[in-house]
């Protein structure tokens, strides 16, 4: 079995082409900042995750202890900036970060990605700076578990039709509704809820809020 990753291997067969790219000089190898991240997340999958793949299969849940080591290697974080707490690496390394994971358990795997690129990016790209001084320290060191609320019992990929609606009340907003199939829905601690603002603006009428676990 080849035990070389996806990337390693579409690198090196890339490297035995003659392509335009490569002969333009386009550079296809990791620096060694990607080779070391590379190379822990490798021994954190081999050594910590695959032992207990079949575990978290049979039980569906995956064991905070594997979140906690994940927080504490610096990839709940992953890409986020160092002045919110984060490793402040690029996507390529959190690419082949999951790629390491995903390797031993895809649904350890999927906890990172929604955590990382669901919850943590809408607010890093489009969150307020006091959205992000907030929010942005406690998820990126993994001490909040971040999900993402957009699916419904009846919308899913025609996720303009949800029903859960948001309306204005005084400075706060009320939102009223039922998400599912959520990924870390029931670890989460942040979650980044779709509602409806304005039906009638069907799509441009529906905002992401932040919303912290036990908000009544
Ligand atoms: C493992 C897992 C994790 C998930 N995590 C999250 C999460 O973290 N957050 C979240 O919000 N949601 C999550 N979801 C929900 C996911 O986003 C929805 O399942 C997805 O959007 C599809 O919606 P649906 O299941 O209602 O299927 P439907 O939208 O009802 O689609 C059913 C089938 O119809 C097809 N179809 C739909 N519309 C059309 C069309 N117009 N033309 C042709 N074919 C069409 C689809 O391709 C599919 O085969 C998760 C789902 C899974 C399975």
């Amino acid at each position: 079995m080849d035990v070389t990753s996806a990337s390693t291997r579409w690198r090196k067969a890339m490297a035995t082409t003659t392509t335009t790219e490569t002969a333009a000089g386009f550079d296809l190898s990791l620096t060694a900042e990607q080779e070391l991240v590379q190379r822990t997340a490798r021994d954190f999958a081999r050594e910590k995750v695959l032992p207990r793949a079949a575990e978290i299969d049979e039980q569906k849940k995956i064991p905070r202890e594997l979140i906690d080591e994940m927080a504490r290697l610096g990839f709940m974080g992953i890409d986020v900036p160092e002045q919110y707490g984060g490793s402040g690496l690029d996507s390529l390394t959190y690419v082949l970060v999951v790629e390491e994971i995903n390797r031993a358990c895809a649904s350890t795997g999927v906890v990172l990605c929604t955590h990382v690129s669901l919850a943590i990016e809408p607010i890093l790209r489009w969150g307020s700076d006091a959205q992000k001084e907030k929010w942005l320290p406690p998820l990126a060191r993994g001490e909040s578990i971040g999900c993402f609320a957009l699916s419904e019992p009846a919308s899913g990929s025609d996720a303009a039709a949800m029903r859960t609606s948001a309306r204005r009340d005084g400075d706060a907003w009320l939102l009223n509704g039922t998400k599912n199939f959520i990924t870390n829905g029931a670890i989460a601690d942040v979650a980044i809820v779709f509602a409806q603002t304005d039906a009638s603006l069907k799509h441009k009428g529906i905002a992401a809020f932040v919303v912290e676990k036990g908000t009544k």
